[in-house]
């Protein structure tokens, strides 16, 4: 499988006739699959989307981010439209569907290409395997491109030859690359062709099984979108990411990880951004723009892992070791949990954001996480479910990255495992508890020294006392993961 897909096929020398597949890559501009289809056609180019209902609910996908996908196809449609390219809609319930749904498609409108941009999740490498294979056996030309990371997986390798696993040596390998090679290049989009063979077919608004229209009011859709806002986070709040990126009542962060995700926008064109506010110097430069490369460095590393250890994406543990851990199963604690009901106020805070608006502020994440798996001992499976259930920004990588981290089972430099103090990180990082204020309006009176601290202090029947004590909960911890040396200290 790897051999095939990662082959990208000799050019046709102008003969085609394309289908591209658009899946986590819904713009047209810096779209490899798409500016290379416009190369080698002869005449029209027709894309295509497959929605997958039944599919998307077995993977947890969010009604918001399905929210966010249909309306972003919408504009797409047009501005595909505009280039005389049709975007032809094929709903299918499941992946198993897909490869005889496309076959049939290419068939009807004669199309002897096949062409698409990589996705490393296991479930989807297996599709696009069958996908393949469906194509050429019918003689026709399948093109597959690496275009939803820097590098692709599998490039980057140790000095023993293995995949890297530590995310600081991965960095700066990425750098080094970077710098050796130079940035890659960012493409604008094709020019309209001379015709079409089609009209579009029409972009539904709802998929079922999933809501309607989901916090479409703070999501706007669309690459446009998401070009609005690198700029206008590349303007004003680059320069002071570094300081501003932990403090949860600001918006110091580019809030672009919705676009990321489903691939409104590319991740060469956010890495060009930074690069040019950093004045070329991507390492050791100007602090804001360095250190958000590092993070989008983070979304690279996390892709790679899942692809050279595809048991992440089967809900196995990073470190197999971490197998053996006994999690607790209490269905009123993680429900305290899921509801923001904890009577810790940042935890509470954390997950209202999410309930309210699809996504949570980074360090909030890590926050609600740490609590889940160390404080109330809770698979971080379970966690990782819910995000994605709840997530505009769901992204199977970054998702299971953050989760394993959090819990001790992933990839870490730290040879013991961490337990934040939900009341110290509440103090640091919401220091006059604005965010708690935000999200959590009954605690709104109280002072900047309350705030941070969970029962007693609140009007009884308006706010919970603490579900846990932290310190009792963090001997447990220690305890859960005892047996594990390499896992715990
Ligand atoms: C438990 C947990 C779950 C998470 N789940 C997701 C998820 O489902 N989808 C998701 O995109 N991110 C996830 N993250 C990573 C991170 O929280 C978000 O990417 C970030 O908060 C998005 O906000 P932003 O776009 O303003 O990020 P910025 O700070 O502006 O960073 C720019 C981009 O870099 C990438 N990035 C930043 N931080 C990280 C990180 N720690 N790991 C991987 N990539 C990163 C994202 O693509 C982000 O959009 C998770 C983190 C944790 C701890």
């Amino acid at each position: 499988m790897r051999r095939r897909l990662a082959k990208e096929a000799e050019s046709t020398g102008g003969a085609m006739r394309p289908l591209v597949w658009f899946r986590s890559d819904l713009r047209v501009h810096d779209n490899r699959a798409l500016a290379q289809a416009c190369r080698d056609a002869a005449g029209p180019v027709l894309g295509v989307f497959t929605i997958c209902p039944k599919q998307w609910e077995a993977h947890d996908w969010s009604s918001a981010k399905v929210s966010l996908v249909m309306r972003t196809l919408a504009e797409l449609s047009g501005a595909l439209t505009a280039l005389n390219i049709p975007l032809l809609i094929v709903e299918e319930p499941t992946f198993a569907g897909v490869p005889g749904r496309l076959l049939a498609l290419a068939e009807r409108h004669q199309c002897d290409g096949l062409y698409f941009s990589r996705e490393y999740e296991w479930n989807e490498r297996t599709r696009d395997e069958q996908v393949s294979q469906a194509f050429e056996r019918t003689g026709r030309v399948v093109r597959t491109f690496s275009d939803r990371v820097l590098f692709e997986p599998g490039i980057l390798r140790t000095q023993s030859g293995g995949m890297y696993t530590v995310y600081s040596p991965f960095r700066r390998a990425c750098i080094a690359r970077l710098l050796e090679g130079g940035l890659p290049e960012v493409e604008p989009a094709p020019r309209a062709r001379a015709g079409s063979v089609c009209k579009p077919d029409r972009v539904p608004e709802a998929v079922a099984g999933f809501g309607g229209p989901t916090h479409a009011d703070l999501w706007a859709a669309g690459e446009s979108e998401a070009k609005k806002r690198l700029d206008r986070f590349a303007r004003a709040r680059m320069a002071d990411y570094r300081e501003a990126r932990d403090l949860l009542a600001e918006p110091g962060t580019s809030e672009l990880s919705p676009y990321l995700a489903i691939g409104a926008i590319s991740i060469r064109a956010c890495l060009a951004r930074a690069a040019r506010a950093a004045e070329g110097t991507i390492d050791g430069g100007p602090a804001g723009p360095c250190t958000w490369i590092n993070e989008l460095l983070w979304r690279e590393f996390y892709t790679h892992v899942m692809w050279g250890f595809p048991r992440v994406s089967k809900g196995r543990a990073f470190r197999p070791e971490t197998e053996s851990i006994r999690w607790e199963e209490d269905e009123r604690l993680f429900r305290a949990w899921c509801e923001g009901k904890t009577g810790y106020p940042i935890v509470d805070a954390g997950m209202h954001q999410m309930a309210q608006t699809g996504w949570m502020h980074n360090r909030a994440r890590m926050i609600v996480a740490s609590f889940l798996t160390k404080d109330l001992g809770i698979d971080w499976r379970s966690g990782e479910r819910f995000f994605m259930r709840h997530l505009v920004d769901g992204d199977l990588a970054n998702n299971n990255g953050g989760w394993q981290w959090s819990a001790s089972t992933g990839t870490d430099a730290q040879p013991y495992f961490r337990i934040f103090n939900p009341v110290s990180q509440s103090r640091r990082y919401d220091p006059k508890g604005a965010y708690i204020r935000r999200y959590v309006p009954e605690l709104e009176r109280l002072d900047e020294k309350q705030i941070h601290e969970g029962g007693g202090l609140f009007r009884p029947g308006r706010y919970p006392a603490p579900i846990v004590d932290h310190a009792t909960a963090r001997e447990a911890a220690l305890r859960r993961f005892g047996g594990n040396s390499e896992a715990s200290r």
